[in-house]
This record gives structure tokens, sequence and C-alpha cells, in this order.
């Protein structure tokens, strides 16, 4: 089963949480026991699993990868974000979570985070959800 979120960001540099989303993906495709692939089709946003408790982690996380990789740095390409573009590809496109029990087996802890780097925008993230074989 394919399913399409739309996610909009309202900052330059963000993280949304989607598990809630990925959650009711996954129970209405009554798929039981199997894998949940979350994908981002953008080459300057991501998906990340990280702690979900305290938003906090998420804040911290995004003022150091703006220090790591900064906004300016004499970067050649035109378009002018490839600050973005490298996030995109240390932070990655795609997760896959497993299914048990008609559940996404996710930690205690652990939160399924949209990341834009290249924001605000109106973005999509493709599910696909599949049974064992
Ligand atoms: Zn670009």
């Amino acid at each position: 089963m394919l399913m399409k979120l739309n996610v909009r960001s309202t900052q330059r540099t963000q993280m949304i949480d989607i598990t809630e989303r990925v959650r009711m993906a996954v129970e209405k495709s009554g798929v039981k026991s199997g894998y949940c692939t979350i994908f981002v089709p953008h080459t300057t946003a991501a998906v990340t699993i990280n702690e979900a408790a305290d938003p906090d982690v998420c804040v911290d996380f995004i003022n150091e990868i703006n220090k790591v990789i900064p906004f300016e740095d004499g970067y050649r390409h035109i378009e002018g974000n490839s600050a973005a573009h490298i996030k995109s590809s240390i932070v990655g496109v795609s997760e896959r979570v497993i299914i048990e029990g008609g559940k996404l087996l996710l930690g205690r802890w652990q939160g399924i985070f949209f990341c834009e780097f290249d924001g605000p925008r109106t973005r999509e993230v493709i599910l696909k959800i599949e049974k064992d074989q």
C-alpha cells in the first residue's frame, strides 16, 4: 500500500513529528506484520528517527547541524541552498520501521521526524506499507 502525506513547514530549518500520521496510515493499511518505509522525495529535506519526548532534542539538533553545515560557506551551487542539499544527504531521505502486531515497532522515546532544511514549503512524504512475505 502506497500513501502520501503532505507536510507544511513554517521555518527554514525545522523538524516536524509525523509519528502519529505514520501510525494512522499503518492502522488504515491493516498490515499486522511487515514494514513501513518512509521516503522523502526531495533534495533539501530528510527524515530521521530520534527522541520525541523532549522537544529540546530537535532544537539542539537544528542548532548543531546549522553550525556544522552553515547556510553560507562559499558554495558554488547557484540556487543558493547548498547547505540544505548537504543536510538532506547526511540525514537521509528514507527510514524503514518494522510493523508488529499492527503497530510501528518504535522504541519508547522514538519518533519519526520530517526534516525541513530549505523551508518554509509544502512537502510530500511517501509511505510504502508492506506485509511480510
Ligand atoms: Zn538547490
